[in-house]
This record gives C-alpha cells, structure tokens and sequence, in this order.
C-alpha cells in the first residue's frame, strides 16, 4: 500500500476524501488515522479497512470496510449523525429520520424515540464536492485557530 494511487482511483475518489478529512476536522475530532487488518489481504477490498478518530475523548471507530475512502467515510457518518448543527437542530443524513426509527444514537445521550427525533427537528447534510455542508443558511460556527 505504499502507491500514491491505487488502480481506479479517480479525481471524484480525491474529493470524497478531501470532504470527508475537512469534514472529521471540522467536528474537532483529532488523530485521524485508517488503515487496515488483513496484513495477507491479495486485493485492497480484502483488506479489512478500519479509520479511528478522538473525539470528545472518546476512541471512535468504523471497522470493516472495503476500503480506506470507505473507512474515512464511515467515520465521517458516525461522528456527523446525531450532532447539533449551527442551526440547532440535530444533523441527519438521510432525507426522512422515519427511515432511522429508534435505533438512532446521539453521541451519548442514548436512544431517541422517533417522536424525539421529530420534535428535535433536523438539519440534513450532504456532500457536495469536496465539502460537507448542511441544508441550513445558519452562520458558521467559528472554530478558532482556522
Ligand atoms: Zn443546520
């Protein structure tokens, strides 16, 4: 794994990677680091992927991906699902929080009920290019130091 590029790597893959990179500093989530399991892996899907970050303290961690880009992904939706948007409302990820039922964990306040979820209201996110943004018009958050 010491090429710069693997086979099929494309100006779209650099992108989801820069975003999602942005995206994991942006939530002050430090130590960022992926890699992979599988030391006798023949392909890169083999590999067993897996990306970790600090956050709040706390190890997170996605495991068991196809591949780095996927791994740096998944953290990415672990750490931005179930946060607090600039707006106030919590970040979803997907178009109808119906479709998330009870299962929904939000970073360490425990399960919420779909009428919790509903009355919370929700701010959906979504990659464009290489930039995660929120559907909202909300002023940024200063983050200091940027
Ligand atoms: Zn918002």
């Amino acid at each position: 794994m010491t090429s710069a590029q693997p086979d099929g790597w494309t100006p779209a893959h650099d992108e989801a990677l820069i975003a999602s990179v942005d995206m994991i500093g942006r939530t002050g989530a430090r130590q960022l680091q992926f890699g992979f399991a599988n030391d006798s892996a023949e392909t890169v899907a083999e590999a067993d992927w897996w990306a970790s970050a600090y956050y709040r303290g706390a190890r997170i961690m996605v495991q068991h991906e196809t591949d780095a880009l996927a791994a740096v992904a998944g953290l990415v939706r672990k750490l931005l699902q179930g946060a607090y948007c600039k707006c106030g409302r919590v970040v979803t990820l997907y178009e109808h929080w119906a479709t998330v039922g009870n299962k929904e964990v939000l970073h360490g306040r425990g399960f919420w009920s779909k009428q919790e979820q509903v009355n919370a209201g929700s701010c959906r996110w979504s990659r464009r290019g290489a930039r995660w943004e929120s559907s909202c018009d909300a002023d940024p958050i200063p983050i200091p130091g940027r």
